[in-house]
């Protein structure tokens, strides 16, 4: 018998997928193959030069030593003022707890409130990591399957629907990682008039991705749209995608007193704060305006329009232009059935992913990955040329199948 057995909260849960594509798109590299990476889910732009400048101020300054659990308070502070400011909301510095970006937020928070069997609900398509998450903390991720015609999103009847005695959690995430969807002031009121009747079920919003949105209409919160939840939502965010930091590691997420407590004592007995220098990077990005937000969206808009077009002008593909992130969710269904060179039928969207990246040397992640096929994610965090050459390559491909 070995000495080390692997607990069933970690074998039930996998590494992330879009981690594996990266590791088999850098393995064929190594090989001397051209391979495309349209995997990635971090920004492709530099932590602008004013953020890593207060970093290093904060080095030299000796902000160096363990900071309060739940952070700085100059950070919260610029959080609270964040939230008025972007979201309309009124919070406390005392009420936000930072994290170790934005995952360990949602982590904590399952980990904190989640009994064996308790059911968390996840519109899909979903981030990979919070069914995986739920499972870690013995809950049971239940999936609802939101539709390319209802623009991916999660309807007022099909939540109704799914609600049981069971739930503790909604997720939800605008705009979405994978498929970019958000949510008008009028989806979130249906939805927000359904989750008034049913008391037991907390949610938690997922921002991360608020400042990528692409269609000029202003940043609504489920929050602004209906206060009456704020006693059982948490709201999470960060600054990963927002000011090109996913290296630093800071989130945040404020909510009821409760619960930020119970987070912060896990946060406490496990990573402790989040890095001092991290958090002083971070408070910079908050105080830099929107200068930096602007310039990235836009430039994002632009490869949107471009790749998007360029993807749906090949037969078989089909890509709904999302409102938000930084991903293409790419129907991929009409090259089910086909042929290729090597004479295989191409079955699913696991095996066109496999395909396009041996026969046209571009990686990208499969929809059953993020709970709803055929489909594939595209990353646009990549330069104009480069997503480019990659459409080109995805299309001559294609158009070999028979
Ligand atoms: N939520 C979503 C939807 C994401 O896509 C990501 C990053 N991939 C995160 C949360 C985690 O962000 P962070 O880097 O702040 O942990």
């Amino acid at each position: 018998m070995s000495a080390i057995r692997i607990a069933a909260r970690v074998t039930r849960i996998k590494p992330s997928p879009s981690s594996s594509a990266s590791d088999r798109a850098n393995a064929l590299k190594r090989e001397g193959k051209a391979i495309i990476n349209l995997v990635v889910g971090e920004p492709d732009f530099a932590t602008p030069p004013e953020i890593c400048e207060a970093a290093c101020a904060a080095i030299r300054n000796g902000e160096t030593r363990y900071t309060q659990n739940n952070g700085t308070p100059a950070l919260r502070e610029a959080i609270a003022a964040k939230f008025l400011r972007e979201n309309h909301l009124t919070v406390k510095p005392e009420d936000i707890i930072v994290t170790n970006g934005a995952k360990s937020a949602i982590f904590n928070a399952l980990a904190a409130t989640l009994e064996v069997g308790d059911e968390v609900l996840i519109p899909a398509p979903y981030w990979v990591s919070y069914p995986d998450m739920v499972l870690a903390c013995d809950g049971r991720p239940v999936v609802i399957t939101c539709q390319e015609e209802a623009g991916f999103r999660l309807t007022a009847e099909q939540l109704r629907a799914s609600i049981t005695s069971r739930c503790r959690w909604l997720i939800l995430n605008s705009p979405s990682n994978p498929s970019g969807a958000s949510y008008s002031r009028a989806e979130l009121r249906a939805l927000a008039d359904v989750l008034l009747d049913y008391p037991h079920l907390a949610i938690m919003t997922d921002d991360i991705y608020e400042h990528l949105r692409y269609d000029d209409s202003p940043n609504v919160h489920l929050l602004e749209v209906e206060p009456r939840l704020a006693d059982r939502t948490l709201v999470v965010n960060g600054v990963s995608k927002t000011y090109a930091m996913t290296g630093w590691r800071i989130g945040y997420a404020t909510g009821p007193k409760v619960l930020i407590t119970a987070m912060g004592t896990l946060q406490s007995q496990s990573t402790s704060n989040a890095s001092s220098v991290s958090q002083a990077a971070a408070l910079a990005a908050l105080n830099s305006g929107t200068g930096f937000i602007t310039h990235s969206r836009e430039v994002y808009r632009q490869r949107r329009d471009d790749i998007a077009a360029r993807l749906n002008a090949v037969p078989g593909l089909s890509c709904r232009v999302p409102e938000g992130a930084f991903y293409l969710y790419v129907n991929c269904g009409g090259l089910l059935g086909k042929t290729t060179a090597q004479g295989q039928v191409l079955k699913n969207d696991s095996e066109v992913v496999l395909w396009l990246l041996e026969s046209a040397g571009v990686a990208v992640v499969a929809g059953a990955a993020y709970g709803l096929s055929p489909y594939f994610r595209l990353s646009i965090a990549t330069d104009l040329a480069t997503l480019q050459a990659g459409a080109a390559q995805i299309a001559n491909a294609v158009s070999q199948l028979k």
